[in-house]
C-alpha cells in the first residue's frame, strides 16, 4: 500500500506526467509548493472525472496599478481581445456587497467610505473561494484590485501559480484629474467619465435618468488617503512580482495609448 501511494506521488511529481495528465490544472497550479501539494493532487484525480477544459491553456493574471490608474478600463479592453479570460474585481465585488447590504458590504463600507484597504481577513477568504474553483475548472482569470498587500499575495501564492502581471504606471497628477471626472450611478454601479465617457446628460444616468454621485472615496481627501496606501502596501507587490518574473511595466496617461503595448505584452504571452 505504501508502495503504491510512493509510486503514484512520484508520478505526480514528474512533470511529463503531470502534462500528460492534466495539462490545463497542473498550469495553474502551484508546482512547487508542499503545502498545497496534497490537495492539488486530490484535485487533479477528481478532475480528471470531471468535465474536460474548455480551452487549450489556463493562465491566471492580475492587473496592478495605482487607483483610479486605469484598471478596470484596461481589463475591459482585455477581455474584448482575450475572450477566453474571465474578470474579478474585488472593488466591484466589495460595491455589490456594499450595495445589497450583506454582512461583508456592511463591514467593508466603513474601510471604503475612508480610502483604506479593507483587512485581509474579509478579502483573502472571498477572493481565493471564488477564484480557485474557476482555475480548478480550467478557466483563465484575470484578476483586478488582488492582492493589494503582501499578506494577500502569499496567500495567493499559496493557492495558484501567477502567470502575468500587468503594472500599470499612472502618474499621480492624471489620477488625480481621473478621479474627479468619475461619477456613478450608485444603484447600478454604472460608471462615467465626463472626459471620457459623459454621460448624455450631465448630471444623469443614462438608463435610468437618476442622479449620479461621487464616490464617497473619489472626493480629494480619500484619494489622498488611497493613493498613500497604495504606496505604502500596494508598491512592494510590483518587486515581489517582478522578483518571480512575471511583471511587465506599462507607463503612460492614457488607456488607449497603453492598451496596444498590453495587447502585444499578452499576444506574446498567452497565445
Ligand atoms: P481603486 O483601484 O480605484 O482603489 P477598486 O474599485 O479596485 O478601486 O477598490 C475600491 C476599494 O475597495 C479600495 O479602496 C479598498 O477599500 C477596497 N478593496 C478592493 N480590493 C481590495 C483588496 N484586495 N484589499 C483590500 N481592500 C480592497
Amino acid at each position: 500500500m505504501f508502495f503504491l501511494a510512493f509510486k503514484v506521488h512520484k508520478l505526480a511529481e514528474n512533470s511529463f506526467a503531470r502534462f500528460v495528465v492534466n495539462p490545463m490544472m497542473m498550469y495553474c497550479l502551484p508546482r512547487t509548493r508542499m503545502a498545497v501539494r496534497n490537495a492539488t493532487y486530490r484535485t487533479y484525480f477528481s478532475t480528471l472525472q470531471q468535465s474536460a477544459p474548455q480551452h487549450d491553456e489556463c493562465r491566471f493574471l492580475l492587473i496592478l496599478g495605482k487607483p483610479g490608474g486605469g484598471k478596470g478600463t484596461i481589463s475591459k479592453k482585455m477581455l474584448v481581445d482575450f475572450p477566453q479570460l474571465h474578470h474579478m474585481s474585488t472593488g466591484d465585488i466589495l460595491r455589490a456587497n456594499v450595495r445589497n447590504g450583506t454582512a461583508l458590504g456592511r463591514e467593508a463600507k466603513f474601510y471604503m467610505d475612508e480610502g483604506k484597504l479593507v483587512p485581509d481577513r474579509l478579502i483573502i477568504d472571498l477572493v481565493l473561494s471564488d477564484s480557485t474553483p474557476m482555475l480548478k475548472e480550467g478557466k483563465s482569470l484575470l484578476l483586478d484590485g488582488f492582492p493589494r498587500t503582501i499578506t494577500q499575495a502569499m496567500a495567493l501564492e499559496k493557492e495558484v501559480n501567477v502567470d502575468l502581471v500587468v503594472n500599470l504606471d499612472i502618474p499621480t497628477e492624471t489620477i488625480v484629474e481621473r478621479i474627479a471626472d468619475r461619477w456613478i450611478h450608485p444603484a447600478s454601479g454604472r460608471v462615467y467619465s465626463y472626459s471620457y465617457r459623459p454621460p448624455k446628460v450631465k448630471g444623469f444616468d443614462d438608463i435610468t435618468g437618476e442622479k449620479l454621485v461621487q464616490r464617497e472615496d473619489d472626493k480629494p481627501e480619500k484619494v489622498r488617503t488611497r493613493l498613500a496606501a497604495y504606496d505604502e502596501a500596494t508598491a512592494p507587490l510590483v518587486n515581489f512580482y517582478d522578483e518571480r518574473g512575471v511583471l511587465e511595466t506599462f507607463q503612460g496617461t492614457k488607456s488607449d495609448v497603453i492598451y496596444p503595448e498590453v495587447k502585444n505584452w499578452l499576444k506574446l504571452k498567452i497565445l
